[in-house]
């Protein structure tokens, strides 16, 4: 992969370089111009809406920001260019992290709507500021220069700005392949595995949503300098539609897609808008009806865009990073055996009038693996959900290693030492078996956006792999390291979640019915590993249907019934009790 992309952003370079020397007509780089202001912002989009499913109407708002201050700025202070760029990406920024810190926190469709409202508000004050020159806007700007070299229209602006595109594709597309980037690819399905893997989901929320906001602000000082004048009607909420339109179209998922969308989307508006009126007979903004007929036959047959044809094209390499002399990651200080790890006291958890758990208390000792059993909503899971912060409890407490956990996020109780799979598998179906395993070593690593960007992550991510890779042959998957992780069998994408847990190093392990969906043999080789994690001083507490396999492995049982505890012990005394088998195994025999 990352061989791959260097190879397509350098060919991309070339391919500049080319065009820019190539005898072409004047008006085709002047719409190339165009074509490349357009996919800067639609790269924003792509990181926005296509990685982290957030839907943005407003990035046109941000475009104003960053060619208004400009405008603003050189025509009132003299300042040059070169300089008012920072200021609006500082305005950006600022303004993207208020709009985000506010609007990210809602779920649904209060983003879209959210971003409307701050689009159309920043139009009309942009159409309304006196010195801001009204609907009139500002004129006269000067053309970006170096020195007394003028940048102007043309081949240069092409060269320019086209530099600054590549630049930023590269940057994004290094960042999705990183310790940050597999955090931002989590977010689409959901917060919960990211949060439990140790992960601030709204910080990376609200940082892409700056990213994209800044890389718009960009594209709007360019385009200022390129038209030379500024007026409200290029950021409007017309053109907020426009680019979430070249994003869809042109592959919301790839980098690539934003220039193969700008591009189709630029050309098409200009010729409908000199075609449609002639064809109807009438003037008017027709084109806009013809691009949502588009955009909903798109969405309908071509999901992922344009860019997705061409991607089947493209031979899918492993990866070029060699992680095998990588240092080990730091472990952290484990409690002894026999130790109190964690204590449950009197749990409980109401939804509505449903008590699903009812004031459950249990412990677990270093070294133990303790078996939570009982039949279907019996409020298993939800108690692991409690344990884990991935719940609010009603009341109760649990300590963990002598500390409450109670009200800790459950990224907070990850990096104490708890790790957990999920009764549903949680996880990222386009990312390989390696890099989801990796995510779960979130905790273990520093390595920021920025240091991602322009790759000066390398050494830790070699280290990340490496344990990944170690973590992935501990339970016995180490041939499916590059297999697509959307294409594992049921049972194996469970292991994978035990290899992604045990990749945060944890104290205490909890396992949400690992063994559904696995096969006999593969079951024998599950409790070999959990045995084998055991002998290196693992607990586990473990949620599990297979009863053989819960007799088998554990040192004691809980048994829960209604939401509450209808015995323990050892699963000798279990088998014995009476009252189990009437409440549990009755029910599954
Ligand atoms: P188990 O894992 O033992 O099968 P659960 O913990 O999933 O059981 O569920 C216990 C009970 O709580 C069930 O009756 C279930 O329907 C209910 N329940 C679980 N989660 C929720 C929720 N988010 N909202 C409402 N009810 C829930
Ligand atoms: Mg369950």
């Amino acid at each position: 992969m990352r061989q791959l992309r260097q190879f397509s952003s350098a060919l991309m370079l070339l391919l500049v370089l080319l065009v820019a020397v190539l005898p072409l007509p004047d008006f085709w780089i002047y719409q190339l111009n165009y074509i490349g202001l357009y996919a800067l912002v639609g790269l924003g989009l792509v990181m926005l809406t296509g990685v982290c499913g957030l839907t943005s109407f407003g990035q046109a708002a941000f475009v104003g920001i960053g060619a208004y201050t400009t405008a603003w700025l050189t025509l009132n202070t003299g300042l040059s260019p070169w300089l008012t760029l920072w200021v609006g990406l500082l305005l950006t920024g600022v303004s993207a992290w208020v709009v985000g810190m506010i609007t990210l926190r809602m779920s649904g469709h209060y983003l879209p709507l959210a971003t409307i409202a701050w689009g159309l508000s920043l139009y009309y004050l942009m159409g309304n500021m006196d010195a801001l020159g009204k609907y009139d806007g500002l004129l006269g700007l000067k053309s970006l220069a170096i020195g007394d070299f003028e940048i102007g229209q043309g081949r240069a602006f092409f060269v320019l700005s086209w530099f600054i595109l590549i630049a930023m594709a590269w940057g994004f597309s290094n960042l999705l392949d990183s310790r940050p980037g597999r955090s931002i690819r989590a977010l689409k399905g959901g917060t919960q595995m990211a949060e439990a893997m140790g992960v601030n989901t709204l910080n990376y929320k609200v940082t892409v949503f700056i990213l994209a906001a800044l890389v718009a602000s960009i594209s709007g000082w360019l385009l200022a300098h390129f038209q030379r004048t500024v007026n409200p009607s290029a950021f409007g909420l017309k053109m907020g539609i426009e680019y979430l339109f070249m994003a869809v179209v042109g592959g919301v998922g790839h980098v690539w897609g934003a220039l193969v969308g700008a591009g189709l989307i630029k050309i098409l508006d200009d010729y409908l808008q000199v075609a449609l009126p002639k064809l109807i007979g009438t003037s008017g903004s027709y084109e806009v009806i013809v691009f949502g007929i588009a955009l909903v036959l798109v969405l309908k047959y071509l999901p992922n865009g344009l860019w997705s044809l061409v991607v089947q094209w493209i031979p899918k390499s492993n990866r070029a990073v060699d992680w095998a002399e990588a240092e080990p990651l730091p472990t952290r200080a484990k409690p002894e055996t026999g130790e109190v790890i964690l204590q449950v006291e009197d749990i409980r958890k109401t939804f509505g009038g449903l008590v699903a758990v009812n004031d459950i208390r249990f412990q677990i000792q270093a070294g133990q693996i303790v078996g939570l059993i009982g039949p279907n909503g019996a409020g298993k899971s939800t108690t692991f959900n409690l344990i884990t912060g991935v719940l609010p409890l009603t009341s109760g407490q649990v300590r963990f290693r002598g500390e409450p956990i109670t009200g800790l996020p459950s990224r907070e109780i990850l990096r104490r030492g708890m790790a957990r799979t999920f009764q549903h598998v949680k996880m990222i179906p386009d990312m390989s078996v390696l890099e989801n395993v990796a995510l779960g070593a979130y905790s273990r690593g520093q390595s920021g956006v920025l240091a991602a960007m322009t790759l000066n992550h390398r050494a830790e991510e070699r280290r990340l792999f490496k344990e990944a890779q170690r973590q992935l042959e501990r339970i016995g998957m180490g041939a499916l390291l590059h297999e697509q992780a959307g294409n594992l069998a049921m049972g194996q994408q469970r292991l994978m979640e035990i290899a992604r847990a045990l990749c945060a190093d944890p104290a205490l392990l909890l396992l949400d019915e690992p063994a559904a969906g696995l096969r006999h043999k593969e079951k024998q080789a599950l409790a070999q590993v959990l045995r084998q994690l055991q002998s290196e001083g693992m607990s586990i507490l473990l949620v599990e249907h297979d009863m053989d396999l819960v007799m088998q492995v554990c040192d004691h049982l809980v048994v829960m019934e209604f939401g509450t505890l209808l015995t323990e012990g050892t699963p000798a005394q279990i088998q014995a009790s009476p009252a189990v088998r009437a409440a549990y195994l009755g029910t599954e025999h």
